[in-house]
C-alpha cells in the first residue's frame, strides 16, 4: 500500500529530500506531499547574489519538468503548515486542509538573526534570506551610495560583495577581531582582508552597531557604532547570523537542541519514529550546520532510509568550505580543533598574499584539517591526505 511522506518546507533540502526518493522509490511505495512556505518552489539559495546582480528568477530554480509532472508528488508552493499533530499523524496548512502522514520530515530551514539594535525597523533596513528579500533590496540599491553590512562571516562577505558589484560603497562591521571568525584565524582573515580593503570595502572590526539612524523621511541615513564611528548609509543589511526554524506547533512538542534546532540522531530520527529533520532547521547529536553540503546528506541519508537503503550515519565533523570572495579564495578542509591542545598548527605563509596552515594531530602527525588563503593550493588536492601523516612534499602542495 503506498505510504505518505510529508515535508514541510520546500527549500533546498526539502527539495533534495524529494527528489531522493523519486528517485530511489522504484516501486512506487511513497506518496509526497511537499508544503512550501514562499511562493517559489526550491531554488538555490547559495546564489541569492547573482540574483541581485540581475539573474533571472527561473534561472536558480532547482525544479525541473519531470518533477513537476511526477503523479507521485503534490506540491503545495505558498501553503505552509502551520500545526503538526503527532497522535494523529496530520499536518494543518494555514488554508486549513488537513494532511494524513505516515511519514514527515522537518526541513524549514533558518531564518536570518536581526540583533536588537534601535532603528532595525527602519526603512531600508534588509536582510538577505529569499528571492522576495532580495527583490526589495535591489529596489534600494543607488550606484555610488554608502552602505552597511552588518556581520562579516560568509553571508555577510557576500552581501557587502553583490553591493560592490552593484556599484554601492559597502562597509562591514563585525563585533569579533577579523573576518570570518567561525572559519578563519587572524593570518588568514588578514589575507582577505587585503583583498577586501583593495577593493575599497571599508573594514570596522572588533566593534558592533549602537543604533541605525533616520534621516528625514524615516529611511536610514546612518549608522552609529559602539566605538562612537558614524558611517553614513542609504541601506543596511543584517547578516549578523542565523537561527533555526524550530518554531513549528508540534504537539506533543519535539526536543529542541541546546541552541534551538529539532533535535536529531546521527541519521536525522527525532525521538518519533514517524518524524525526521533535515537541513538548517536540525540539530544533529545537538549540532545545527549552516551550510548546504551537510544539509544534502542528511536529506540523502533520510531518503535512503525511507526507501530501504542503507545509509551511512551523519558526521558533521567535515565543515570544509571553499569560496572566492573579492577575488580573494579561501578554503578549510578537514576539521579544526574545538579546544586548546586538540592539535599542533603548522603555517606557511607568503606576504599578505597567501598563507595557509594545517592542524596536525599531536604525536601521531596525522593531517586533521588546515586553512588556506590567497593563492595557494586547492582544498581538493589536500583533502585526501586527512586522516594520514601529510605527505614529504607538504609546502609545495600548500603554496604551489
Ligand atoms: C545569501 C546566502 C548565501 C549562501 N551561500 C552559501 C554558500 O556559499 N555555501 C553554502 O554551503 N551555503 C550557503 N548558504 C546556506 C544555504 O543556502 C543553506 O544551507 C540551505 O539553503 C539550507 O537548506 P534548508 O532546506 O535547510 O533551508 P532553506 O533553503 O532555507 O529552506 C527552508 C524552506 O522552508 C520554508 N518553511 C519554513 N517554515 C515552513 C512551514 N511552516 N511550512 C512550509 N514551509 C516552511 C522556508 O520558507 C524555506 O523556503 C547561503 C545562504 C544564503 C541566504
Amino acid at each position: 500500500m503506498t505510504r505518505t511522506l510529508v515535508i514541510i518546507g520546500h527549500g533546498m533540502t526539502g527539495h533534495r529530500l524529494a527528489d531522493t526518493v523519486r528517485t530511489l522509490d522504484t516501486a512506487g511505495d511513497w506518496h509526497l506531499i511537499v508544503l512550501g512556505e514562499e511562493r517559489d518552489p526550491a531554488y538555490d539559495r547559495v546564489h541569492l547574489s547573482a540574483y541581485l546582480r540581475g539573474r533571472g528568477r527561473a534561472e536558480l530554480s532547482l525544479v525541473g519538468r519531470e518533477f513537476l509532472r511526477d503523479r507521485r508528488v503534490d506540491l503545495y508552493p505558498g501553503q505552509p503548515a502551520v500545526h503538526v499533530d503527532r497522535t494523529a499523524r496530520t499536518v494543518l496548512t494555514a488554508a486549513g486542509e488537513e494532511i494524513g502522514y505516515d511519514a514527515l520530515a522537518l526541513a524549514t530551514g533558518s531564518r536570518s538573526f536581526v540583533p536588537p539594535v534601535p532603528g532595525r525597523e527602519l526603512r531600508n533596513c534588509f536582510v538577505q534570506r529569499t528571492l522576495d528579500d532580495v527583490d526589495a533590496l535591489r529596489a534600494a540599491v543607488h550606484r555610488g551610495r554608502p552602505a552597511v553590512v552588518v556581520g562579516g562571516g560568509l553571508l555577510g562577505l557576500e552581501a557587502a560583495h553583490g553591493l560592490l558589484l552593484l556599484g554601492m560603497r559597502p562597509s562591514i562591521v563585525e563585533s569579533a577581531h577579523h573576518l570570518m571568525p567561525a572559519q578563519l584565524d587572524a593570518d588568514a582573515a588578514r589575507v582577505l582582508q587585503h583583498g577586501a580593503a583593495d577593493l575599497g570595502l571599508g573594514l570596522h572590526c572588533g566593534t558592533t552597531v549602537a543604533s541605525v539612524d533616520a534621516g528625514p523621511a524615516g529611511a536610514v541615513r546612518s549608522v552609529t557604532l559602539a566605538d562612537g564611528t558614524v558611517l553614513d548609509a542609504d541601506l543596511v543589511i543584517f547578516a549578523a547570523g542565523i537561527r533555526p526554524r524550530d518554531d513549528l506547533a508540534v504537539s506533543p512538542s519535539l526536543e529542541r537542541g541546546e541552541r534551538g534546532g529539532f533535535l536529531v540522531d546521527a541519521f536525522c530520527r527525532t525521538a518519533d519514529e514517524h518524524v525526521w529533520a533535515v537541513g538548517e532547521c536540525a540539530a544533529v547529536l545537538g549540532r545545527c550546520h549552516g551550510l548546504i553540503a551537510p544539509g544534502y546528506r542528511m536529506a540523502e541519508s533520510v531518503a535512503r532510509q525511507l526507501t530501504g537503503h542503507p545509509a551511512e550515519p551523519f558526521d558533521g565533523t567535515d565543515t570544509s568550505t571553499t569560496l572566492k570572495l573579492l577575488g580573494v579564495h579561501v578554503a578549510t578542509f578537514g576539521s579544526a580543533p574545538v579546544r586548546d591542545g586538540e592539535a599542533i598548527d603548522v603555517a606557511f605563509s607568503e606576504g599578505m598574499t597567501r598563507y595557509a596552515k594545517v592542524f596536525l594531530q599531536p604525536g601521531s602527525g596525522i593531517l586533521l584539517g588546515g586553512i588556506l588563503a590567497g593563492e595557494t593550493g586547492s582544498r581538493t588536492a589536500l583533502a585526501p591526505h586527512v586522516g594520514r601523516r601529510p605527505p614529504a612534499g607538504l609546502e609545495q602542495l600548500l603554496l604551489p
